[in-house]
Parts: structure tokens; C-alpha cells; sequence
């Protein structure tokens, strides 16, 4: 199964063009990695797919749904986490959960809240105030709250920016985790190791088109290479 399907995206800000006419696939329960230069579309593409941004031309399903037509229908089964994400300053760890659970399931929410406190990890600090976190672990926070809907995508832009090592390793578990029960995972990363260890398939964004795509070891052996860090140095230098 096709969970999504993306064909000639092009989205233009103004003049600047964004993303250049992308195609790809994403598998149900794979995990795919957009990788890519600073400025080369993925943040643009990850927003599109999220509902967030309308595109100029070319098209995208998400399991039966029209981006376009759909979007509501696509928002109920979906979780993104925008590379920026912030949550609300004077709510606790824990309020934080229970205000976004609240506008699902109602017999399905204290659940969801158990979900994301286990998956934020936070200890006695889940009742502290966002405003006193560190940006890991609001990091963290926004992750369970990504990941505790159980939602069909999860869209994640850098999932473990700003994490220190053993953080983001237990992310990265979390992740690989989430998608063998079932979500199909998207996301962006800068880390190729991470890259590497999680994504079944990735595609490499530069300037707005995919200029390179594949299995990761698949693209070691065509680069002859030691690592994805070589292949996109190759790649983006060619
Ligand atoms: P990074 O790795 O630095 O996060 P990215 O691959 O996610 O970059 P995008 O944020 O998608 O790249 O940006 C792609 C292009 O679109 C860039 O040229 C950027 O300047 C431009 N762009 C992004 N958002 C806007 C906006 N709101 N208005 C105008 N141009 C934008």
C-alpha cells in the first residue's frame, strides 16, 4: 500500500521556486528521510504534505485522500512536527498533552496523554512549565505530542535537532518503533547517521528537485561510498 503519493509538486513563494516539479512514494510503515542542503525545499515539502501550504501545480494523496480536496479528512490522520515547534509557555509538560488530547477521542484521551508523557520522558519535570525547559527537552515534549495520537503519517521535520546523543538515540528508537506498529514515517534530517540507521528509503532535495533517491546502502554501493554523509557530498557536489 501507497501511503503517500507525490507527483510533479511545484510550490513557488512569490518568485523564489521552491520545489521544482517532486515525484516520489511513500510505502505504508516505511520510514523515508528527505535529506538535502540548507534552503533546498524539504521544510516546503513537509509543510505541503501537512496540509500547512496550498501548491501551485502537481499533485499528492495521502492513502485515498486529495491534498487538495481532503485536507480535513488528511488532518485527522496525520502528525506533524514543524522544525521550530514551540508549545504553550504557561501550560505544564503534562497540560500541554491533555489540551491537544482533548480534541480527539474522548474516551481514547487520558490514553493518548499516558502515551505522550512515557514517549516525552520528562520525569517529575512533565509538571514543571514549558517556559522552564531546556530545548531538548521541549524537544521531547513536542515529540510525544507528535507521536501519541497514533496517527496513520507522521511528518517529522528534524525530529532530533538540538538533542544531545542520548536523547536523540532514544528518539530515533522511539521512532523506528512507531513505525514498526504501523505509522508510516517522513522526515527530514541534517544527521546522516541518522538517516542511515532509520530510514528504509530517502530522497536527496537539492534546489528543489530530487536529484537522488534510493536505499541507503543501494546509494553506498552506486557512490562507493562509506556512508550517506559521502553520497550527499557527492551528490551535491556534482
Ligand atoms: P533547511 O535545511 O535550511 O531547513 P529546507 O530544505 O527545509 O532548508 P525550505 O525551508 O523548504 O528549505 O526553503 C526552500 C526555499 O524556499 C528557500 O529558498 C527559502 O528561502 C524559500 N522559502 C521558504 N519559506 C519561505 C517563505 N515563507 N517565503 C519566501 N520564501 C520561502
Amino acid at each position: 500500500m501507497i501511503t503517500i503519493e507525490v507527483k510533479n509538486l511545484v510550490k513557488n513563494y512569490g518568485k523564489i521556486e521552491a520545489v521544482k516539479g517532486i515525484s516520489f512514494n511513500v510505502n505504508e510503515g516505511e520510514i523515508f528521510g528527505l535529506i538535502g542542503p540548507n534552503g533546498a525545499g524539504k521544510t516546503t515539502v513537509l509543510r505541503i504534505i501537512s496540509t500547512l501550504l496550498k501548491i501551485n501545480s502537481g499533485s499528492i494523496k495521502i492513502m485515498d485522500y486529495d491534498i487538495e480536496k481532503d485536507a480535513d479528512k488528511i488532518r485527522k490522520i496525520i502528525s506533524y512536527l514543524p522544525e521550530d515547534a514551540g508549545a504553550y509557555k504557561n501550560l505544564t509538560g503534562r497540560s500541554y498533552l491533555q489540551f491537544i488530547a482533548n480534541f480527539f477521542d474522548p474516551k481514547k484521551n487520558q490514553q493518548m496523554v499516558e502515551k505522550g508523557i512515557e514517549i516525552a520522558d520528562l520525569d517529575e519535570r512533565i509538571d514543571d512549565r514549558v517556559d522552564t525547559y531546556s530545548k531538548g527537552m521541549m524537544r521531547r515534549l513536542l515529540v510525544g505530542r507528535a507521536l501519541m495520537i497514533n496517527p496513520k503519517l507522521a511528518i517529522l521535520d528534524e525530529p532530533t535537532s538540538g538533542l544531545d546523543v542520548i536523547n536523540a538515540q532514544e528518539i530515533r528508537k522511539l521512532v523506528k518503533n512507531t513505525a514498526q506498529a504501523g505509522t508510516t514515517i517522513l522526515l527530514s534530517s541534517h544527521n546522516m547517521l541518522e538517516v542511515e540507521y532509520l530510514c528504509e528509503r530517502i530522497a536527496l532535495i537539492s534546489e528543489g528537485k530530487i536529484v537522488e533517491g534510493g536505499k541507503p546502502k543501494d546509494l553506498m554501493n552506486k557512490y562507493n561510498a562509506n556512508n550517506i554523509e559521502e553520497v550527499f557530498t557527492k551528490v551535491v557536489k556534482q
